[in-house]
């Protein structure tokens, strides 16, 4: 055993022998060794080939276009609040207004299918800065701002109006949701046929990451209007048209694009910070707020 083991041993010893000094044999290694490391390299490929395919696909997935398994979030902004008042006629503020549209889309949003979620719940101040950053923070689909225009010595002046803003990056879609707005609201009230866009920016409306819509719900200055402001039933009727239009706009079902076109400077009150409109020293006459 241990003889034949011997001679199978030097047999092996000769065998290699050999084909080191072979210089054929040399050669097929070489082309073994290029055929392994070009196995290896093929390999490495496809695993990075794969790695790059499912990363896009995450990167996709994670596309912030009306994510598909998440309940439609808007943020309904109050305007206004705290020290902050916005318009006011005798006793009646902007500010308490603006809660109280906002109050009533929160507490009907679900029968829409829609999570709403508030800038604010009481009487607070806010800047527009930590609005639309309260905004990003929740990872919305929309942006909606509750207003109420003032006209001093133009009493007669009334009527709705739904702003958007060009700078927002999100432009399209806050049209289509203006348009879907506008058009529902426009079901019950007085509303401006066209979106309104305003000359020097408005913060929340410009400066927003989703899109973004501004809505004035009627003049505190125009009787009517304010009879319809202080009425607790068309606060609700206005909250529930608001959320029909949005409610279209998240199913893609906007069919009318509304023109947009620059409001008149002249038909907004000055007071109030709530929506940044950029107040530029020196140029008093063009500092107008929402
Ligand atoms: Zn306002």
């Amino acid at each position: 055993m241990v003889q034949i083991f011997g001679m199978f041993k030097s047999r092996l010893k000769e065998k290699l022998i050999f084909a080191s000094m072979n210089p054929l044999n040399s050669r097929n290694k070489i082309v073994k060794n290029i055929f392994f490391l070009s196995l290896a390299l093929c390999t490495l490929l496809a695993i990075a080939v794969t790695s790059v395919f499912f990363l896009n696909k995450n990167k996709e997935a994670a596309a912030p276009v009306h994510k598909p398994n998440k309940i439609f979030t808007v943020i309904v902004d109050a305007g206004h609040g705290g020290r902050d008042e916005g318009a006011r006629k005798g006793n009646i503020k902007e500010k308490d207004i603006t809660l109280a549209i906002a109050k009533q889309v929160e507490a009907f949003g679900p029968q829409y299918g829609l999570k709403i979620l508030l800038t604010r719940h009481t009487d607070t101040f806010m800047n527009p800065l930590h609005r639309v950053a309260f905004a990003l923070q929740q990872n919305a689909d929309a942006y909606v701002s509750i207003h109420v225009n003032e006209l001093k010595g133009y009493s007669y002046v009334s009527g709705m109006q739904v702003y958007v803003s060009n700078k927002n990056p999100d432009f399209n879609q806050s049209r289509s949701l203006g348009s879907a707005v506008a058009q529902n609201l426009g079901a019950d009230f007085k509303v401006s046929p066209r979106l309104q866009q305003r000359s020097e920016n408005i913060f929340v409306l410009a400066d927003n990451y989703l899109p973004s819509i501004l809505i004035e719900c009627g003049f505190i200055t125009n009787p009517n209007d304010l009879k319809m402001l202080t009425d607790s039933s068309k606060i609700q009727l206005i909250a529930k048209q608001v959320l029909t239009g949005i409610s279209a706009y998240a199913r893609h079902s906007v069919i009318n694009q509304y023109a947009v076109q620059i409001a008149s400077p002249s038909s907004h009150h000055k007071t109030g910070y709530s929506e940044g409109t950029r107040i530029k020293k020196g140029r008093k006459k063009n500092s107008k707020t929402v």
